[in-house]
């Protein structure tokens, strides 16, 4: 099984597990990276492509965000192979609850392709789910858009440690979904414009500034970017010859790779998108003096308020530990990344590296 010659090594992963259901055509996987520090928080991923190899790769960034925020969870993730929009959605996510009701060492969440909705149904059948939303005593994090405040938060701290200045800054988010739109929101409520979004549509260009209250309704109108009046329509992936400061990527694995990094104009690039950027774009992108902020930094807002959700805390004590953590651990990254001449992944990883080992110290036989 070369996935675990690829994969496996001394953090994870601790188990994997494969589901096939062929009544319902439930094809899906789960893997718990490592939970030394608690039961294994990560979103269940519902996409037609989603691949095994992703959902390794995936759960175990989980497990170097949940670390570095300090949560009393592990990492994990699911991967659940089918359209999100089909029409048996319930019963592929209800299926795959109860497939995994005995595994509890892994608390799904909400990720591509579910939302708050399908984490009720799996918190119908098995009781254990985060995400929820407000009528089940949930903090519905995508839509008080969790991660985009973290990554406006995180946007903050980049300015000290860049040319960035958020007033005036022109973002550019790849993927206007959840992540993305909130993103754009907080980082324009600190002063930044709007000039670039994208989905697998297309892609809306307005030097001047997009109003986004009328984009995102567009969006959740009609699910395309593309049909916002005014502006340039161009095509899915124009946004990499478009010129920013600030660039969100928001929807899949591995947008920025060694082909297109050098193609890239920006200060900053804010990972909204968990792995967005191919560890040889990375360092194209440091060479060029671009500041990367790591997914497993910059994107921690919606797992932290998943972690508060869990232990019963309010959308108010959520925001305020999502401020907290991801401003104080930004601003540790991107200190010892600096005073070490390293790119910011390689500083995250080592810290991460470090509370997930000094966490595993604690298990019987170590
Ligand atoms: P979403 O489904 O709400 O939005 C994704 C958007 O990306 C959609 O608008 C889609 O059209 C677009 N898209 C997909 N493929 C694209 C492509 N090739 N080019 C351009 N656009 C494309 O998903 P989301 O919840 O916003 O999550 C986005 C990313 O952020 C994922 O990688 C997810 O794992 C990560 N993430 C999400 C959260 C969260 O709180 N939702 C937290 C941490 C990380």
């Amino acid at each position: 099984m070369k996935v675990f010659d690829a994969f496996a090594d001394e953090y994870g992963p601790e188990k994997v597990v494969f589901i096939y259901e062929p009544r319902c055509g439930l094809k899906a996987v789960v893997v718990i990276d490592n939970t030394a520090a608690g039961p294994a928080i990560g979103g269940i991923r519902m996409a037609r492509d989603v691949s095994t190899e992703e959902v390794f790769r995936l759960a175990r960034a989980m497990t170097w965000k949940n670390a570095l925020a300090g949560l009393r969870h592990g990492g994990g993730k699911a991967g659940i192979l089918a359209d999100p929009h089909t029409p048996n959605k319930e019963t592929l996510i209800r299926q795959f609850a109860q497939a995994i009701e005995n595994l509890q060492g892994y608390i799904p969440g909400p990720d591509m392709g579910t939302d708050e909705t399908a984490m009720g149904w799996v918190r119908d059948e098995i009781g254990r789910s985060v995400g929820l939303s407000k009528v089940l005593g949930g903090i519905p994090l995508d839509q008080v858009g969790a991660t985009g405040f973290g990554i406006a938060i995180c946007g903050e701290v980049a300015q000290e440690f860049s040319e960035l200045d958020l007033e005036g800054a022109r973002v550019c988010v790849q993927g206007y979904g959840n992540v993305g739109q909130h993103a754009a929101r907080f980082l324009a409520e600190r002063g930044a414009i709007l000039t670039v979004a994208s989905d697998l549509d297309g892609t809306l260009y307005d030097p001047d500034g997009i109003d986004i209250a009328r984009l995102t309704e567009a969006k959740r109108e009609t699910g395309k970017v593309t049909v916002y009046e005014g502006g340039q329509k161009l095509d899915r992936d124009a946004f990499i010859d478009l010129d920013c400061d600030i660039f969100v990527p928001a929807a899949r694995p591995d947008v920025i790779d060694e082909t297109n990094a050098g193609h890239l104009k920006c200060k900053v690039i804010l990972q909204g998108a968990n792995i967005p950027v191919t560890p040889k774009a990375e360092r194209i992108l440091h060479d060029r003096g671009i500041l990367s902020v790591p997914d497993f930094v910059a994107n921690a807002g919606g797992v932290i308020c998943a972690s508060v959700e869990y232990s019963g805390g309010t959308q108010k004590q959520a925001f305020e530990t999502i401020e907290e953590k991801v401003r104080e651990n930004t601003r540790e990254i991107l200190e010892l990344a600096k005073s070490h001449t390293q790119m910011p992944r390689e500083a995250a990883l080592t810290l991460g590296m470090q509370r997930v080992s000094e966490a595993m110290q604690y298990r019987r036989g170590s």
